[in-house]
């Protein structure tokens, strides 16, 4: 198995609407997607708070419409983003709970938990899910885990990689390596070719999930992957292509009761729920039944529909998706012919008109979908965790290196971009530059940090800025040395020292703006500790209960038996009746007590009582 230097080392794939976890099996030469506590091999991006505890997975998602203000999801589209960010105020207003901005500008999501109110950053929400993610795995492993590799899609931007990681500190968990999504899912695949993967290759990453969709093109060369170009549509995904099937339905009970369900949230609830089926398994079947029994005012909706009828209401997004592949390829300036591989990731690849569409595209090339396409991500982040670690050795020597997706340069003299580490160079890297001071007898200058293709550095993204400042007045031009540091996890600091004068100065930023400083990272971590005991005493209490309550049930049933009744004393039926009596009040005002000590001390004052009663009946 994956062994790090601190115990198993796992794959997660921290997905916006699901995530998944895998390790390498280094006995079996194989990886494993670990499944969840419900036996799911993928656990939704989900967390929920009630009144009395904390809920994430499948247990979140499937509260979800019960509890919408604090069940929490999408935590993956607010991570390392301002929250006056155009995309931000778009995303709010479709979700259920509220967002507001602290005054960093960072967005930050209420909930009610124990009837408090608390504000939770979204690197809190993802650690929580990482947390689960840690758990599964270590459930299947019956060891700890520290150490793990976590994908990111190919377009985040370096402060949304280090939110990413600092969820994962928060977790407790220790980064080894931030992956692309589209990397680890070639990685996969990577194993299953490796001999074949020898010179150039270019392969084309398809991924389209329950709410993102996501394509691009790598090409693999001298152990170096690089991102030739992304394009994708942040909101079209399988959830699309469920909420047309329920409009179609909608329309089909108007037209067949003369009723509107459109405005009865629960109806198109359980309507949706029963259309992702149907979606489902038309991916396998050519037609399938959706009956959900009294839908709305009593009517029960029992009816069908066809694989062609599905595709039809979707084709207007599946040709969107194809159009999107085209423009991904027109901007690498590539052929489709000189595409190698075709890689399928995301559940939504499993729709057979997706399929085709793309198959036809890529002129009838077989698409690579031997691996779930759900968890090809995982699996692939499994396999760089293996290889990030010692002692394997089956486990291929893949190609490992990234590039950095956009140019980072600074601002110079009439605002144009200099760029010191242009985009598709492999990380890790550091590049040097010599600069001048633009005016005469300048004491300081201020170095903007940017990330972007424009030649206006203001147009490009804003990373941060510094000043180095202290230096003696001197003629313009005077020199100054830039220095761009990028990790393997593309993370950058940038730092600037005065070298010619005596005097040096000397400072270093590491672009953390938006990013959380290392007070609040520990604070988290307590707090994040503080409500897994708070999970842990929940359940000891919920165990407790439940204990209690089977064991009232076993003493209600002895005194009912017939030949018991006859042989019972009168004193020991009443001692008996009492002391259940007493446990159901006990159990009836559970909200009083809030740990699992008062029920379990109780259970064994029950047993002392019954257990001697009972022995004489045999
Ligand atoms: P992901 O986010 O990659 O886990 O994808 C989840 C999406 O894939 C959801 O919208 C699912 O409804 C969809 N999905 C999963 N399996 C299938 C399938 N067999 N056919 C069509 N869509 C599917």
């Amino acid at each position: 198995m994956a062994k790090g230097d601190h115990g198993f080392s796992i794959g997660i794939d921290l997905g916006t609407t699901y995530s998944c976890v895998a390790v390498w099996l280094d006995q079996q030469n194989r990886v494993e997607i670990i499944h969840n506590d419900q036996g799911n091999r993928t656990t939704p991006s989900f967390v929920a708070f009630t009144d009395d505890q904390r809920l994430i997975g499948d247990a979140a998602k499937n509260q979800a419409a019960a509890n919408p203000n604090n069940t929490v999801f999408d935590a993956k589209r607010l991570i390392g983003r301002k929250y006056s960010d155009p995309i931000i105020q778009i995303d709010k207003m479709m979700w259920p709970f509220n967002v507001v901005a602290d005054i960093n500008d960072k967005p930050m999501i209420i909930i009610k938990y124990k009837g408090q109110e608390k504000l939770l950053s979204a690197e809190e929400i993802s650690s929580m899910i990482l947390m689960k993610m840690k758990e599964i795995a270590e459930a299947y492993l019956e060891a700890q885990v520290k150490d793990v590799v976590v994908t990111v899609p190919a377009y985040f931007n370096d402060s949304q990689r280090k939110a990413t990681i600092d969820a994962a500190l928060i977790a407790g968990l220790n980064v080894m390596r931030i992956i692309n999504e589209p990397t680890a899912a070639a990685i996969a695949y990577g194993i299953d070719k490796r001999t074949n993967c020898v010179g150039e290759r270019n392969i084309f990453v398809f991924d389209l999930g329950g709410g993102t969709f996501d394509v691009s093109l790598l090409t693999i060369k001298d152990k170096v992957f690089q991102v030739k170009a992304s394009a994708g549509n942040t909101h079209l995904g399988g959830e699309d292509f469920d909420n047309r099937m329920v409009n179609y339905f909608v329309e089909e009970i108007k037209r067949k009761n003369k009723v509107d369900i459109s405005g009865n949230l629960r109806a198109l609830r359980r309507l949706r729920t029963a259309c992702e089926r149907a979606k489902r398994t038309l991916s396998f079947a050519v037609s399938t039944c959706v009956e959900v029994d009294a839908l709305f005012q009593g009517i029960d909706l029992c009816s069908s529909i066809t694989r062609a009828k599905f595709e039809e209401i979707n084709m207007e997004l599946f040709v969107e998706c194809m159009e999107t592949v085209d423009r991904c390829l027109s901007d690498a300036k590539m052929e489709k012919s000189s595409v190698h591989d075709v890689v399928l990731v995301g559940g939504s690849s499993r729709i057979p008109k997706v399929q085709q569409l793309l198959q036809d595209y890529f002129n009838g090339k077989d698409l690579c979908k031997s691996i779930n396409p759900d968890e090809a991500v995982a699996y692939g982040a499994a396999v760089q965790a293996a290889l990030l670690s010692e002692g394997f050795k089956n486990v291929p020597d893949l190609v490992l290196l990234d590039v950095t997706p956009l140019s980072l340069g600074i601002a110079v003299k009439g605002d144009l971009m200099s760029v010191v580490i242009p985009r598709n160079t492999p990380i890790p890297v550091q590049k040097k530059q010599i600069y001048g001071t633009f005016k005469d007898d300048l004491t300081s200058v201020q170095i903007n940090v940017y990330e972007g293709e424009r030649t206006k550095a203001s147009d490009n993204n804003l990373l941060g800025f510094f000043s180095l400042s202290g230096f003696p007045p001197a003629p313009k031009y005077h020199p100054f040395d830039i220095c761009f540091d990028i990790d393997v996890n593309g993370i950058l600091s940038v730092s600037a020292v005065e070298t010619v004068t005596c005097y040096k100065n000397e400072i270093t930023i590491i672009n953390d703006q938006g990013r959380l400083s290392a007070e609040e990272i520990k604070r988290m971590i307590q707090e994040a500790e503080t409500f897994q005991a708070e999970d842990k005493k929940f359940h000891r209490k919920a165990n407790a209960m439940n204990a209690l309550d089977a064991y009232v049930y076993k003493m209600k049933s002895f005194l009912k038996q017939e030949d018991i009744k006859l042989k019972l004393l009168s004193q020991e039926r009443e001692e008996i009746s009492s002391a259940i009596t007493k446990a159901m009040n006990l159990l009836d005002g559970k909200n009083l007590h809030d740990d699992g000590d008062v029920f379990e001390d109780y259970l064994k004052e029950l047993a002392n009582l019954f257990e001697p009663i009972m022995g004489k009946f045999g």
